[in-house]
């Protein structure tokens, strides 16, 4: 559970304050459970609902902006800066958006077959092909009124970048901090308008190709900027200098200033706080396992916890019947009801689930959403088959649950969606809100075979051991 490791990084983290000993805690992005470093008490990281805010701290100086502003200008051969430089130190906040990407390509393959015979020429055979893919996806946008010069997203990084919450005593005294203009509507709309735009110039070969965008999260970056300006060298000259990394980003030399402060008035943007909490039963106060998980149940006084904004949903854990010699592995599975009036439906989509008005989604991190999608209908045509026991206690045999409720809600949305697109039908309706009537946890024995893993009731199930991690 250590939060450092040998190999380089990329991407953002953040640091907070460690509320046993106050040292510095760093947060990788699906980060949620820690044990300090320090003073060695374990935390959960709770976040807020609404987008949060954090910022990038300046790395850079007066000193290193200019002199990396004057080895470009030695580069273009231009002459060096000269007295007379104001110098703007400001922090220009981006939405930062993480999602989900479903792609559907329809794909024409060609072979040639050359017959026997000299007589016969060379035959083109094509057949088609649907290739599916869901991936991450994350972008970044200016949220600030317009500043010539400044980068509209905050782009590819290789740096590993470190976030601090946004708060007024984080930002330094020299620095300004940019007013957000657009709101993450705004931002979510133009995202989802782009999206359709991918899938447009993406000519698909048959049919039509599919781009949508599952359930776009938003938290709102400030990133870094020294900005120098000047009038000295025959006219205007701003250069926009990346706070992280130190290089010249732009060389403005006319500014419509007109432009730059004719806007309508600021929306108010509501920012979420993250906390950092002890890693406790609420209801007792005894320690929790230091293990990344949503789901506990609490070795002291029994309560179910379930970390998540709306954890009555969860309403009881239970686990496959096993007999007492069995110690294998016990996976989780979130058991999602489907509501009423939509269970002829997903009977008659799901074919295999004519039995159950469950969708049974795994409850433990996938990269492959392919795999993930098999299982789901296995596991979904299977739970009816299986003896049920309600669970009071978890020991080291219960793996972890490392999907929240309202991933695999989210997942199963993607699924459903992702199974109009199979038989005969190549086009599935909108996408749809999926809102289960009740959640629970399933756990099921799972043994490894070669590279599967097998189900130990019915050994029928199986699953690449690489699906999970
Ligand atoms: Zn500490
Ligand atoms: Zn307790």
């Amino acid at each position: 559970m250590a939060t450092t490791t040998a190999t380089p990084k990329s991407g953002f983290y953040v640091e907070v304050t460690c509320p046993g000993c106050g040292s510095a805690l760093n947060l990788e992005s699906d980060f949620f459970v820690l044990r300090c470093d320090h003073c060695s008490s374990v935390h959960r990281v709770i976040l807020p609902e609404v987008p949060s805010a954090f910022l990038i701290p300046a790395g850079i100086e007066r000193r290193e902006a200019r002199f990396s502003i004057d080895r470009y200008l030695k580069q273009q051969g231009l002459p060096l800066t000269g007295s007379g430089m104001h110098l703007k130190q400001l922090y220009y906040p981006y939405w930062k958006v993480d999602a989900i990407l479903f792609r559907l390509r329809n794909k024409v393959y060609e072979k040639v077959v050359m017959e026997e015979g000299e007589y016969n020429d060379a035959v083109t055979v094509s057949h088609d092909r649907t290739e599916i893919s869901l991936s991450p996806y994350t972008t970044t946008r200016a949220a600030g009124v317009p500043f010539e010069g400044i980068p509209a997203s905050i782009g590819m990084r290789t740096e590993y970048i470190k976030m601090v919450p946004f708060a007024r005593e984080n930002v330094q005294e020299e620095f300004d901090s940019f007013p957000v203009l657009s709101s993450w509507e705004d931002v979510r709309s133009a995202l989802l308008m782009n999206v359709g735009v991918i899938s447009d110039i993406d000519l698909s070969d048959i049919g039509s190709n599919v781009t949508e965008l599952f359930h776009p999260k938003a938290s709102l970056v400030y990133f870094p900027y020294l900005v120098m300006e000047s009038y000295s060298q025959g006219g205007f000259n701003r250069y926009v200098v990346d706070g992280v990394s130190g290089r010249v980003l732009d060389h403005v030399t006319a500014v419509d200033s007109e432009s730059q402060f004719e806007y309508p008035e600021a929306p108010t943007v509501e920012f979420g706080a993250l906390t950092v909490e002890h890693h406790r039963c609420p209801t007792c106060g005894v320690d929790l396992p230091a293990r990344q998980s949503y789901v506990y149940i609490c070795r002291n006084c029994h309560e179910l916890i379930v970390l998540c904004h709306n954890r009555e949903v969860v309403s009881e854990l239970h686990a496959a019947v096993v007999s007492e010699k069995n110690q294998d592995p016990m996976f989780p599975f979130w058991s999602l009801r489907v509501p009423e009036d939509r269970v002829a439906q997903l009977q008659k989509m799901f074919g295999g689930i004519h039995r159950s008005d469950r969708l049974i989604i795994p409850a433990f991190k996938s990269q492959n959403f392919d795999a993930l999608f098999r299982l789901t209908k296995r596991m979904s045509a299977a739970i009816p088959q299986l003896e049920l026991e309600s669970l009071d206690k978890l020991d080291d045999r219960f793996l972890p649950v490392t999907v929240s409720p309202d991933e695999a809600t989210m997942m199963t949305e993607v699924i459903i969606y992702r199974q109009g697109f199979s038989g005969e039908r190549k086009t599935a309706s909108e996408p749809a809100a999926f809102v289960p009537e009740d959640i629970g946890l399933v756990y099921v024995p799972f043994h490894p075979e070669h590279y599967f893993y097998v189900d130990s009731i019915m050994n029928v199930i199986t699953f690449e051991k690489s699906l999970a991690r």
